[in-house]
């Protein structure tokens, strides 16, 4: 049987793990783990725990999308598109992992009947990779327990270890590595990213230097985990390298986490709530060094790694280093499409169709998922990009659903972003958008205690709440950000500090639109005006 829990919902009561308890665990009071692919004998046990949970975020066998646990008369099938497409029509889905996987289970399920082809240049079927940081590394669940589900259950044609080279609009095919070409009528592109490399490809190579995005990297990393060994070395302490921090210390594990910037977490939440992550890691014993920069790693005469130079002028041992330096988006293959594919993704308009270079808004091209960068209405249609797994779900249901759709009943992709991570014990949540700040307060709980509510507001409105424990908060702050509630907040509500004092956000430096311009403009009539993109090397 498969499981999923809709981590962005879950509100981390704990039903499931007292219904189910070998399938569902709680680490510290509200970071549900959960094993999604445990033996059948537990399947009354987990549909029990289904029940019980109040916000209905357990999905047996296949997942039901969140269109339509909140809002029912939005799941039947759409009625408002071509019936011929959808009855012979061919779409073509390229990445084949939660979002492109989520798309192929939504076209089914709003009645499409034509051809479905998903191209992945993975080997695997769709699999899902938050539980990679977290249950793989610690040995709670195999990685052949990480698989999504749905795919076999719907008809699709899946082309896997095929990566796509190439997408031609005017042929309306999309290019192989194996030298085929494959027509559509529509494509979606859900091609996602991978992790940074380190940046010396000698150093990179060294017996020991992993970085986690995939399968494969998981099961090396725990493979050397349960090897055995002496010093971990994480660089970059955004939420993938915290995660792996915290699994180490769950493995008494000696770890060093060094972080160029000021605090862990600060690029995503920023600096005062990075500190108190900060706080959270060295009590539990990492040996973290923020402001500093992993300068070069050092390897043995054997090519294994042993340890690393830092900006300070000091060295650290290991013997296993994650580097944990972010994502680069998979937009290579765009090359030459004519999309407005960069190092930023791939641009679209609020209903997830691709743009090209020109600001024109494409037919027949979809994007979902973290390759994705698109307009929020919310944060004044500023275009964003983001790697969060209910984005990738919620664009998925939205690219799909508009794929069949005629022009009057496509939808806006205008879900706020909500995100969660689970480390050192304590369950931190995000809804809004925590960069686009300039102020916080702590709204309810205590920092102290580890247990309180964070509400980020910009220029007198509330953009962002960030949740430690207290994730049953997050959709009555969702609520406010929707409603541009004014910051700071004015409402009584259970746990509120005496004084509301508002500090500063203390989040990253904003890019300015005119940063490294990187298309130009010509022509001068509007028949012949053009965007034309410019490479920088
Ligand atoms: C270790 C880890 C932990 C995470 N934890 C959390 C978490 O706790 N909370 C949270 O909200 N999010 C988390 N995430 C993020 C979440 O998993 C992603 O947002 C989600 O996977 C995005 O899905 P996607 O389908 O858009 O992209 P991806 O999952 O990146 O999938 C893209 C797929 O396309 C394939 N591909 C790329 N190029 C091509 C090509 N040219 N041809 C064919 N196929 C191609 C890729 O190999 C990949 O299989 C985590 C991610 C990682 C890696
Ligand atoms: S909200 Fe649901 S999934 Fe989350 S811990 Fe509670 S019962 Fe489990």
């Amino acid at each position: 049987m498969r499981v999923v829990v809709d981590l962005t919902r879950c509100q981390g009561y704990g039903q499931c793990a007292f219904m189910a308890p070998d399938v569902f665990t709680m680490h510290g009071q509200e970071a549900l783990m959960y094993d999604p692919d445990p033996e059948a004998a537990q399947r009354e046990r987990v549909l029990q725990a289904a029940a019980a949970c109040p916000v209905q975020a357990i999905h047996i066998d296949r997942m039901a999308t969140q269109h339509r646990t909140r809002e029912p008369e939005l799941s039947y099938a759409t009625s408002h598109g071509d019936d011929a497409f959808k009855r012979d029509g061919h779409i073509v889905i390229v990445g084949a992992s939660l979002a492109g996987g989520r798309a192929a289970g939504v076209l089914r399920r709003d009645g499409f009947k034509g051809r479905l082809t998903l191209i992945g240049d993975e080997l695997y079927e769709p699999y899902d990779r938050p539980p990679l940081s977290k249950q793989v590394l610690t040995g709670t669940i195999t990685v052949e327990h990480t698989a999504l589900p749905h795919l076999r259950e719907i008809e699709v044609e899946f082309l896997s270890g095929t990566p796509a080279t190439g997408l031609d609009l005017a042929a309306k095919q999309v290019r192989l590595a194996d030298g085929r070409q494959i027509d559509f009528d529509k494509v979606l592109i859900a091609t996602g990213v991978r992790a940074r490399p380190w940046p010396n490809e000698q150093e990179a190579a060294l017996d020991g230097v992993h970085v986690l995005r995939t399968l494969d990297d998981a099961h090396r990393i725990r493979e050397r985990l349960a090897a055995g060994v002496r010093r971990v070395l994480i660089i970059g302490a955004g939420f993938t390298g915290s995660e792996v921090a915290s699994v180490c210390r769950d493995l008494d594990l000696d770890v060093t986490v060094v972080e160029a910037g000021p605090a862990p977490l600060a690029g995503a939440l920023g600096k005062v709530i990075g500190e108190v992550a900060a706080r959270m890691q060295r009590d539990a014993g990492v040996d973290l060094r923020c402001g500093i920069k992993v300068e070069a790693l050092d390897g043995d005469a054997d090519g294994r790694v042993r340890g690393a130079r830092l900006s300070d002028g000091s060295t650290v041992e290991a013997d296993l280093v994650v580097v944990a330096l972010g994502a680069v988006r998979n937009i290579e293959w765009l090359a030459g499409s004519g999309l407005a594919a960069g190092p930023w993704g791939v641009a679209t308009d609020a209903g997830c169709r691709a743009v090209d270079i020109n600001g024109l808004v494409t037919d027949d091209v979809f994007v979902a998922g973290d390759v994705a960068r698109f307009p929020h209405p919310v944060y004044h249609y500023q275009f964003m990009a983001l790697e969060h797994w209910g984005n990738a779900v919620a664009q998925a249901e939205i690219a799909a659903h508009n794929m069949l759709s005629d022009q009057a009943h496509r939808w806006p992709h205008l879900s706020l972003p909500v995100f969660w991570s689970n480390q050192f014990g304590v369950n931190i949540k995000s809804v809004g958008v925590p960069t686009i700040a300039d102020e916080l307060v702590i709204a309810q709980g205590s920092v102290e205690e580890r247990r309180f509510v964070a509400v980020y507001g910009y220029r007198g409105r509330i953009t962002a709440a960030v949740t430690f424990d207290q994730a049953m908060w997050l959709d009555f702050y969702r609520d406010l950000i929707q409603r541009a509630a004014p910051f700071p907040p004015d409402f009584q509500m259970v746990g509120r500090p005496d004084e509301l004092l508002a500090v500063p956000a203390e989040g990253p430096p904003r890019l300015t639109p005119a940063e490294g311009a990187t298309v130009v403009v010509t022509g001068h009539d509007p028949a012949e005006r053009r965007v034309t993109l410019v490479r920088h090397q």
